[in-house]
């Protein structure tokens, strides 16, 4: 038994000489060291690849945080900016007299209850309320903080009591939303009405106002909406009483068939009051 002991120590022992000095062996480990160079390197390019993407997408999120950080900012600059929109009418007009200005001897009811449409038999003021509140949500959207004269119809505020409510709260911009009227019911268009300029109670805001309503009509014309043009007013008492830009638009002719259904159908509304939000942004992007 010890013979064979001593034997197979001995193959071990020359084993054990033969590998320590044989060549191939040693290229094999070479080969062995080679391949497994190469799967380094291979992994290196793939660790590589996988920065590089890493970076990329690195890159990317900061991009990505940098894009939102901007719009983060236009939205954080704009919720400093309060847009007060007005929906024109109630549901019961007030015939009370108030005066048309500020220490005016002049006096017109506070409110009524506007006109209705030839077509829908829908009341003015449901229209004006509807459209303002997609509007109301258009520019929420944008980021802009928005309040509204009005948000059901069983209300009793004058005209001047919502232009005073806007310069209460401080407001930036005033939207009116109404629509139109006419003995003629073949007239179809949307006016945009500004205070007067050198009016002796909207000089100071009609600037401001009328640059506004020059946006709004640049994006109406831009969605193809029939706007008639801009004009001014100084006989309206939401606009005297207004220290505020105001603009208000008559979104079209209640008078007018196909018009007045078409202010009511949410597809057209939408794009109305797209296109003034979008007018809005433009002028707040001026200052
Ligand atoms: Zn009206």
């Amino acid at each position: 038994m010890k013979k064979y002991r001593l034997i197979i120590m001995i193959i071990i022992a020359m084993g054990i000489i033969l590998i320590g000095t044989s060549d191939p062996l040693t290229s094999f480990y070479k080969t062995t060291g080679l391949i497994s160079n190469g799967i380094n390197e291979g992994r290196n390019i793939e660790d590589n690849n996988t920065k590089s993407e890493g970076s990329q997408k690195n890159k990317n999120d900061k991009q990505n945080t940098q894009g939102d950080k901007k719009e983060k900012n236009t939205t954080d600059e704009n919720s400093k900016i309060l847009i007060c929109i007005d929906p024109g009418h109630q549901a019961k007009g007030d015939p009370n007299l108030e005066p048309v200005a500020p220490g005016s001897p002049y006096k017109k009811a506070r409110v009524s209850s506007g006109t209705s449409g030839v077509a829908t038999k829908k009341p003015e003021y449901v229209l004006n309320l509807e459209a303002s509140i997609v509007l109301k949500h258009i520019l929420e959207g944008k980021g802009y903080s928005v309040i509204m004269t009005r948000e059901s119809h069983d209300v009793n505020i004058s005209n001047s009591e919502r232009a005073t409510f806007a310069n209460n709260k401080n407001a930036n911009m005033v939207v009116r939303i109404h629509a139109d009227s006419l003995d003629n019911s073949s007239k179809t268009g949307a006016s945009i009405l500004v205070p007067e300029e050198g009016g002796k109670y909207t000089a100071s805001i009609y600037e401001e106002s009328n640059k506004c309503a020059e946006f709004i009509k640049g994006k109406m014309n831009e969605s193809g909406i029939q706007l008639n043009g801009i004009f001014q007013r100084g006989d309206l008492t939401g606009f005297n009483w207004s220290k505020v830009p105001v603009v208000l638009v008559e979104m079209g002719f209640m008078s007018n068939y196909s018009e007045d259904q078409m202010m009511s159908n949410p597809d057209y509304q939408r794009k109305l009051m797209q296109s003034i939000a979008d007018g809005v942004e433009e002028y707040f992007k001026t200052k």
